[in-house]
């Protein structure tokens, strides 16, 4: 799946501005922006950006400053096992476990990661950009099919989540402190 849709799938279910604040959302503060996202909106976002950004991001802007090129061509090996790591269920996992014995919250935003790979299982076909979700015990990539090669997987998926995130702003805003002020100001 594109990157942003990974980012923003991942937010919307691991953070506190999405489903993981159930009907609270994040806690609330006398800052009217933080009441809605808070530290685990950041944190959902980046965990459901982190295994494409660590393995392809910087062989990509290195491209795009210095080759002038998408980069596509010419990917270093050390970037595709780097991109292994990052797309294997075990490593993220086991970290994902580690990290819960000390902050269970921070904890809950990283589910983003594994969320980021089984949506890749069904959108990547094996090959060098192939999901191996056991690595690196087995080699073996998931049988999906790459989504950029299917014209509804290019548009579909981020179209859904911005239909969502509208959602979810109007949804957190309208249940945030600070709108019954609101209520009270144009009541005046
Ligand atoms: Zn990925």
């Amino acid at each position: 799946m594109d990157t942003l849709t990974h980012a923003l799938s991942g937010a919307a279910l691991f953070s506190r501005t999405g489903l993981l604040g159930g009907k609270k959302g994040a806690i609330p503060t006398k800052n009217r922006m933080l009441s809605v996202f808070d530290w685990t909106t950041g944190s959902a976002f980046f965990f459901g950006l982190f295994p494409d950004i660590i393995s392809i991001g910087p062989h990509f802007v290195y491209s795009l400053l210095f080759d002038n090129s998408m980069g596509f061509q010419a990917v270093p090996d050390f970037v595709f096992t780097i991109y292994k790591y990052t797309h294997s269920l075990l490593i993220a996992s086991a970290l994902i476990l580690l990290v819960s014995l000390f902050n269970r919250t921070f904890a809950l935003t990283m589910l983003a990661w594994p969320f980021h790979i089984v949506t890749d299982m069904f959108t990547h076909a094996p090959g060098p950009f192939g999901t191996r979700v056991f690595y690196p015990i087995s080699d073996f990539a998931f049988p999906g099919s790459d989504w950029w090669k299917n014209g509804y997987l290019t548009t579909l998926p981020i179209l859904i989540m911005i239909v969502v995130w509208i959602f979810i702003l109007w949804y957190r805003i309208a249940k945030s402190p600070f709108s019954d002020d609101q209520n009270l100001i144009s009541e005046r």
